[in-house]
């Protein structure tokens, strides 16, 4: 699958935008009408039954998924403000730049929340969680990151979620950077709304994000957005049927997206993307701790995604490292956490083990 990329200057090793295969970005070269079959059946249609088999392949009818312009921030703005009610309360776990985003919304959307902070190298403890939701007995909603893609944190999934089911609490699940490299079935969790974009594990280009949604679930949301243009379930009312959106279509981009699922299949699904992160991110780590760089966060819990490195000593410039490792053809990204000096290194998108070595042997001349 490895082809060289003569005409971007570096690869990317960051969580999104990412490197793109050279195939989706030529999809990007036509132009698309939006009202003919062509796009709204055979692009739109065809990703939303794509997405949501990828999602439960369990439970497929149960789920449904909906487009939507902008961002991945857009599409978790979206549902906290469509899915909350006004006399309805959600509680946030943050351990990371990403739950904190999700407090900010339900600030600006002025949602009824309550936060449970975790530091930013620790993962939240479902028997807090507990607590907290049997302690605020008017919590309907329970919000999480799966991925925290601040040090690259796997949050833990099957444990947080259970303790959000036992209490029949709405479960929201931001899986913007595991979605399409970690394999997750909604059912076996009982995800109710998950979340990711079109720019992280999938390997399409940036312009849009989805949600899949519990049908039963969000059949009951209709009037609760706060924003017109971020109203998902209207969003889903006009797509659903016509595979129509609201508003102008970023049509270049489903396209792409259309050719980066296709990539996705047959790469081997998401079991075999998931297995290529795992062995890029092993790679990584070792060759890392060899060369006197030693990861953030303990083995268990690492993903697979992204990996936070501490600086190796006091006079560490990670300017002059970055500028210097970017010349010999790799993008890194810069930390963002408060508590220690770090810098971040990306294993998802177009990238394999042999593009690892490369950069190890880089990072070495470099350090
Ligand atoms: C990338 C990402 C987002 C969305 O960020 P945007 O810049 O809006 O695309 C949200 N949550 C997580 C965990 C992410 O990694």
């Amino acid at each position: 699958m490895y082809e060289f990329i003569p005409d971007n200057p570096y690869l990317l090793l960051t969580p999104g935008p990412l490197s793109s295969s050279k195939s989706v970005r030529n999809a990007l070269l036509r132009d698309w009408c939006t009202w003919d079959a062509d796009y709204n059946e055979n692009i739109v249609q065809n990703i939303r039954r794509r997405l949501v088999k990828m999602a439960s392949a369990k439970k497929t009818d149960d789920y449904t998924v909906i487009l939507m312009q902008g961002s991945g921030s857009f599409s978790v703005e979206a549902v906290l403000g469509t899915t909350v009610p006004q006399d309805g309360k959600v509680l946030i776990l943050t351990n990371g730049a990403y739950g904190e985003r999700m407090v900010k919304m339900a600030k600006v959307l002025k949602l009824n929340h309550v936060v449970y902070p975790c530091p930013e190298t620790a993962a939240p403890d479902p028997e807090i969680v507990s607590l907290s939701i049997d302690n605020n007995p008017d919590i309907t909603h329970v919000a999480f990151v799966h991925c925290e893609t601040t040090t690259g944190m796997l949050n833990p999934l099957p444990e947080l979620s259970r303790v959000v089911k036992q209490r029949d609490k709405v479960l929201i699940v931001d899986a913007m950077s595991s979605f399409g490299g970690i394999p997750i079935d909604m059912a076996d969790y009982g995800i109710d709304y998950l979340i990711s974009s079109s720019n992280k594990c999938v390997q399409g280009v940036p312009g849009f994000a989805f949600t899949v949604a519990k049908r039963a679930e969000f059949a009951r949301c209709e009037g609760n957005a706060r924003s017109l243009c971020l109203d998902l379930y209207d969003q889903w009312k006009g797509m659903d049927g016509s595979g129509k959106w609201r508003y102008t279509s970023p049509t270049h981009i489903v396209r792409a997206f259309y050719q980066a699922m296709d990539e996705l299949e047959s790469e081997g699904g998401v079991e075999a993307r998931f297995r290529r992160y795992s062995e890029n991110q092993r790679i990584l780590v070792e060759g890392m701790a060899e060369i006197g760089f030693k990861a953030l966060l303990p083995k268990e819990l690492q993903s697979p995604i992204i990996t936070s490195f501490l600086y190796p000593d006091p006079k560490f410039c990670f300017k002059t490292f970055y500028e210097a490792v970017k010349k010999r053809g790799f993008v890194l990204y810069p930390g963002k956490i408060s508590q220690a000096d770090t810098f971040r290194i990306g294993n998802i998108g177009e990238v394999y083990p042999y593009d690892i070595r490369k950069l190890l042997e880089v990072i070495k001349e470099c350090r």
